[in-house]
């Protein structure tokens, strides 16, 4: 299998040869880049463990994703830290790069950095990779649109769902999302099926959606 199978635009083929110097998919991405990248864009529970290449398959799906000439949020990506989050949108700005599509971190700001909810500016960015405090946050706020969103993402959704905080906030999220854009495609990435995963994954989304995996 080849990038050049997946349906990706020269922009982002682009990204992956010259920028990532990547040659071929790997075997996660052989698997699932065809189920995430080509209609009717299927919801996706991927045990994948960090190395497997999975960075890869959720960036290049909301890259592919975004509706260039709309500017509102489209794809968001939910980190259980704001480290894997900062390292995630590091993989995006270089996958993307020429592709000219807008992202923007959602994490908690250093407090020198710090600016009160009531007074930031809305989210413009078409990609939004963040924490799921302060994603939540941000969507009571309103200032974070769901209503053009079309792909949302869990990252290591084992560690993140083992808080009970993140879980209480990422099921907020989930129903945010389901109330504004009830046709998101949803990929949830984990290390292991512990039973926290599997209760989020069978309870809040299935229920939520009211779709299966
Ligand atoms: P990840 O599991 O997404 O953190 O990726 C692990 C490492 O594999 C990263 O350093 C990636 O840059 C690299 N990688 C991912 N996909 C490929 C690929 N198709 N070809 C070569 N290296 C890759």
């Amino acid at each position: 299998k080849k990038f050049e199978d997946l349906n990706l635009s020269p922009e982002l083929l682009k990204g992956l040869y010259v920028e990532m110097k990547f040659e071929k998919p790997s075997k996660i991405q052989a698997i699932s880049l065809p189920m995430i990248l080509t209609p009717p864009f299927k919801n996706l529970v991927a045990q994948a463990h960090n190395g497997s290449g999975k960075t890869t398959c959720f960036v290049l799906g909301m890259l592919s994703r975004i509706d260039t000439k709309l500017t509102a949020p489209q794809a968001l990506c939910i980190c259980p830290t704001r480290e894997l989050a900062i390292q995630n949108m590091e993989v995006l700005l270089k996958m993307g790069k020429f592709t000219g599509i807008t992202s923007e971190l959602a994490i908690p700001a250093e407090t020198a950095n710090y600016i009160p909810m009531n007074k930031r500016a809305p989210i413009t960015a078409q990609v939004v990779i963040g924490t799921p405090g302060t994603i939540s946050k941000l969507i009571t706020a309103k200032k974070l649109s769901l209503s053009f969103l079309k792909i949302l993402v869990f990252d290591e959704a084992d560690h993140m769902l083992a808080e009970s905080g993140f879980r209480d906030d990422s099921r907020k999220i989930m129903k945010f999302i389901v109330r504004s854009s009830p046709d998101c495609q949803v990929l949830l990435f984990s290390a292991t099926f512990s039973d926290a995963v599997r209760v989020f994954v069978d309870q809040t989304i299935k229920e939520i959606f009211n779709r299966d995996y």
